[in-house]
């Protein structure tokens, strides 16, 4: 066999490449992992982490007005961007660190810069080339903006998390998780916010419910939706502020427009190309089912694949390689159904299994349990916020296709739902599961009778 400096080279420390590679070197493979810009990828950095601390702070506006109506004098109240911006800062440097002494401790080699593929057992490393055995792209994904007049002046997810000032008013583009997302945190920090969005209505691939309730609720949190909506033009003007021009002839005026028009896997640059791994029509790296491209040297794993592009995912793709590459498994399976997904608007959307409208095409019969209520902290916190409870059932097998909420911390409810499902519950065993009162979360044992068949 060949003698190579290493038996497995990782190109990017994000969430999939950080995992493989520290599996791998638990195992005692020989790894090197690289990078060119920082540890833990999107979902540490500029994804994810700082994300979800941005929706604890807009929550306080709310927290704040409705502790009045619980005995609290809220006084006046302020909220200081370069306070939540730098103390977020500091906690993404303080994960930057754990990632790498984690990946140091289990004994990687940590290259940094960017890694390109000379040859398909060999990678470049600002201007060093080390040889190995196997080679694993772990690239993730980038933001994808479409080219209007006006680009120059647009931010994506990679520039909201550093802002110099917090927009007084912020325009967000899409219809999507991160679009959805950050109107939410803009509207909570105080910013007017309007969210533009091409089609009819946002959340496309969503229970059609859930994605009409989500639209009633976004707007209760001062988030004004323009649907059927697409900007056509945006300038600069004289005082500095931006002058959005649309296609129903509307002219908005901001002080940020950050789109959120999906991501494109982070390909260039890397030497796909000069090697010949195949690609699909978005740049995206083809692999089969044990992550390996048409190079069989080379492997590929996470959003730079664009199967799901979810961190937990990643994670379980890195896993399942070092289990089938090392861990002599005979595939690399990663098992794609029931995956929970939550989105962080506000209230959140949790949701796992079948929309109502997948369900009614892939199941002759199915019953749909509906729950649309206040909940009980709003009985004295004055806010019409409300909940949605949704579950899907097959009335031939009795068997749970899908579960939906919007609502407070549907996320970690849905989490817990999710491992029912994949146990493979039915209804019945929903009905016999006691439920912990007073919660939201018992409605999902509780719902006896069919909204609709
Ligand atoms: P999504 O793919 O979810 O949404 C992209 C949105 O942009 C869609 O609404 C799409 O419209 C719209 N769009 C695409 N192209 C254009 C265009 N040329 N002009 C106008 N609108 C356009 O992408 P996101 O950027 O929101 O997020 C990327 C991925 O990151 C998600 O798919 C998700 O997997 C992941 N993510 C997960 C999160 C979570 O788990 N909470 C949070 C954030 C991201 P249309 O629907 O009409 O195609």
């Amino acid at each position: 066999m060949a003698d190579f400096d290493f038996d497995l080279f990782v190109i990017g420390a994000g969430s999939g490449g950080v995992r493989t590679a520290r599996m791998a070197a638990a195992k005692g493979v020989k790894v090197a992992i690289t990078e060119d810009l920082y540890l833990g990828g999107t979902c540490v950095n500029v994804g994810c982490v700082p994300k979800k601390l941005f929706v604890y702070s807009s929550h306080y506006a709310d927290d704040f007005q409705e502790a009045q109506g619980f005995g609290w004098s809220v006084g006046e109240t302020r909220f200081d961007w370069p306070t939540l911006r730098d103390n977020k800062t500091k906690e993404i440097e303080r994960l930057n660190g754990i990632y790498k002494n984690m990946l140091v401790n289990s004994g990687c080699t940590l290259i940094t810069g960017r890694g390109v593929m000379i040859d398909e057992h060999t990678v470049e490393v600002a201007g060093k080339q080390y040889t190995a055995e196997r080679i694993l792209v772990a690239t993730g994904g980038w933001p994808f903006i479409p080219d209007i007049p006006g680009k120059e002046h647009i931010i994506s997810s990679n520039e909201v998390f550093f802002l110099d000032e917090f927009p007084k008013r912020a325009v967000v583009v899409g219809g999507g998780y991160i679009a959805v997302e950050f109107a939410g945190i803009f509207a909570g920090l105080g910013a007017k916010t309007d969210l533009i969005y091409r089609g009819d209505l946002f959340l496309r691939g969503f229970d059609q419910e859930v994605r009409e309730f989500t639209a009633k609720e976004v707007a209760k949190k001062h988030v004004n939706l323009n649907f059927n909506c697409d900007i056509t033009s945006i300038e600069k003007q004289a005082d500095g502020s931006l002058l959005i021009s649309t296609n129903d002839g509307q002219q908005i005026e901001a002080d940020c427009v950050m789109y959120a028009t999906g991501r494109k896997p982070k390909v260039e640059g890397i030497g796909l190309e000069a090697l010949g791994v195949e690609q699909a029509a978005n740049g995206a790296i083809v692999v089969n089912n044990n992550f390996q491209t048409s190079v069989p040297s080379v492997y590929a794993l996470g959003d730079v694949i664009d199967r799901i592009q979810l961190t937990p995912v990643a994670l379980a793709e890195g896993m399942a390689l070092v289990n089938h590459l090392y861990n002599d498994a005979s595939n690399a399976d990663v098992d794609y159904d029931l995956i929970a997904t939550a989105v962080f608007c506000q209230p959140n959307i949790g949701t796992v299994g079948l929309s109502e409208e997948q369900a009614r095409e892939q199941y002759d019969n199915i019953d749909v349990y509906v729950s649309d209520f206040r909940a009980m902290k709003h009985t004295l916190s004055g806010s019409d916020e409300r909940t949605l409870m949704k579950m899907i059932v097959d009335k031939a097998s009795d068997k749970v296709l899908g579960v939906h909420m919007v609502g407070p911390e549907a996320g970690e409810i849905i989490q817990g739902i999710a491992i029912a499902l994949k146990a493979g519950a039915t209804k019945a065993v929903f009905d016999s599961t006691i439920g912990i009162h007073p919660t939201a979360a018992e409605e999902f044992v509780t719902m006896r009778t069919a909204t609709r068949s």
